[in-house]
């Protein structure tokens, strides 16, 4: 039969009754060149889908699984929390746990609320922000994803400064034309948008380190930086830490850069596989939020009983010594691994990695620092590489300008298979050029 049998078939009753097929608009795989597959269960680092296949699983469902999928102590917290109920929408003292776990690890938490995905984080931040500040404008940056509320959907336009243009039908021009997109890792045109309206702005949001264009490194003074201009300006500094919070270190890119928000938004690995999100920061601003303050935000299922569970088991694993070196070295060893058979095959591919986390830039050759230079990378090329990989039995995310992930599941094992696959398609791909 052939491989992708059941998948198909799914694949076209799917899109007669959701749109597209699919409930996020990138697990469509349309910028790889092919049709998603149907995921059927998962294990440890390898997913099965419903014809039967097996892939080594470096989406990890975007960043959530960090431990791996099926963690004994995640799902034992799921199952002990089950027999109690599944909501009650009334407080809970895992609530309370949960939010002391999480100031205990993010640096500069100090209140926080639930919330139920990152979205509902970020929207919520700014919306507190605005409030707290008594102005309207935000800033972000080219290329990093903030969710799908209005106000983050602005394309980046060409110019020095982007004014906001909706990135969407159906976001108002009156929504996004307070928010200002400028390319990331530029201090100097940041420099002249904050002198000429520093005063109006209440946010300054960013992915400090941004992996929704693919993994961005910022440069070495572009967060500190930020950090003296926007508190010079009474400016809210929010780093969205959806990805890096828990990531990079168990308090997220600020511990790992040393450099404190105002607030910090979380998502993904905070819910341990199920759908929850935060945000959080110093308490003279959260005390904004209702029902301490005036800004009003709230959620049916926030703080829901299944959801705490797993996101304080995961969190918990997280805290134990030697985790964060233990998920580095070994993304070390394979994007060094990678890395030098691109290299050994003269295929163009450049990789940035940092903690558990990287993306390979198919045809460039040097790193990348802004949305502009991503745009290089050849998708035609990635799209190849990851069709081939999916046949290997690698499952690499469906866009060049994702991030892979590794848990601590994944073993040496799944990284030489991982590397083998590699050097099989790359060899492919790179005699095909020549033909
Ligand atoms: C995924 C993501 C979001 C949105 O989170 P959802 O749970 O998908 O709503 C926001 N910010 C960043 C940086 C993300 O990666």
């Amino acid at each position: 039969m052939e491989p992708y049998f059941l998948s198909a078939r799914y694949f076209d009753a799917a899109q007669n009754v959701i749109p597209g097929g699919v409930n996020s608009p990138v697990r469509a795989c349309k910028s790889v060149g092919c049709n998603p597959v149907f995921i059927d269960r998962a294990e440890g680092s390898i997913i099965y889908d419903v014809d039967g296949n097996r892939y080594i699983d470096y989406v990890c469902s975007w960043g959530p699984m960090i431990l791996g999928h099926g963690n004994s102590a995640v799902t034992a917290a799921i199952e002990e929390a089950l027999k109690n109920g599944t909501s009650y929408g009334a407080p809970t003292w895992r609530e309370v746990e949960l939010a002391r776990k999480i100031i205990d690890m993010v640096p500069s938490i100090e209140q926080v609320r639930l919330v139920n995905s990152g979205t509902e984080a970020t929207m919520s931040a700014i919306r507190l922000a605005r409030a707290y500040t008594n102005r309207k404008k935000i800033i972000k940056f080219d290329g990093c994803y903030h969710g799908h509320a209005d106000a983050f959907l602005v394309k980046a336009g060409s110019g020095v400064v982007t004014l906001g243009i909706p990135g969407s039908p159906g976001v108002p021009e009156e929504v996004v034309g307070n928010t200002i997109s400028l390319p990331f890792n530029d201090l100097e045109t940041l420099k002249k948008v904050l002198e000429l309206e520093g005063d109006q702005v209440a946010a300054v949001i960013v992915e400090p380190v941004p992996a929704n264009m693919g993994v961005v490194l910022p440069l070495p003074d572009f967060l500190p930086t930020l950090r003296d201009w926007t508190a010079q300006n009474g400016i809210v500094l929010i780093f969205d830490e959806v990805i890096t919070g828990f990531r990079l270190a168990p308090g997220g890119a600020q511990e790992f850069y040393d450099v404190m928000p105002d607030l910090t938004c979380l998502g993904k690995i905070i819910g341990g596989g199920l759908p929850v999100g935060a945000y959080g920061g110093r308490a003279e601003i959260m005390q904004y939020v209702a029902p301490a303050g005036p800004v009003y935000q709230a959620g049916t299922l926030s703080g829901n009983p299944l959801a705490t569970a797993a996101g304080l088991a995961t969190l918990e694993v997280l805290s134990r010594p030697g985790i964060y070196e233990l998920l580095g070295n070994k993304t070390s060893l394979l994007t060094e691994a990678l890395t030098e058979v691109a290299a050994g095959l003269e295929i163009p591919c450049h990789i940035q990695a940092i903690g558990s986390m990287f993306t390979c830039f198919f045809g460039v050759t040097g790193p990348v620092y802004n949305f502009e230079e991503v745009k290089k990378a050849d998708t035609e090329m990635y799209g190849r590489f990851f069709r081939n990989m999916l046949e290997a039995g690698v499952y690499l995310a469906p866009s060049q300008f994702e991030a892979a992930f590794l848990s601590l599941a994944h073993g040496m094992d799944d990284m030489e298979w991982t590397v083998e696959a590699a050097e099989i398609t790359l060899k492919e791909m790179a005699e095909a050029e020549t033909e």
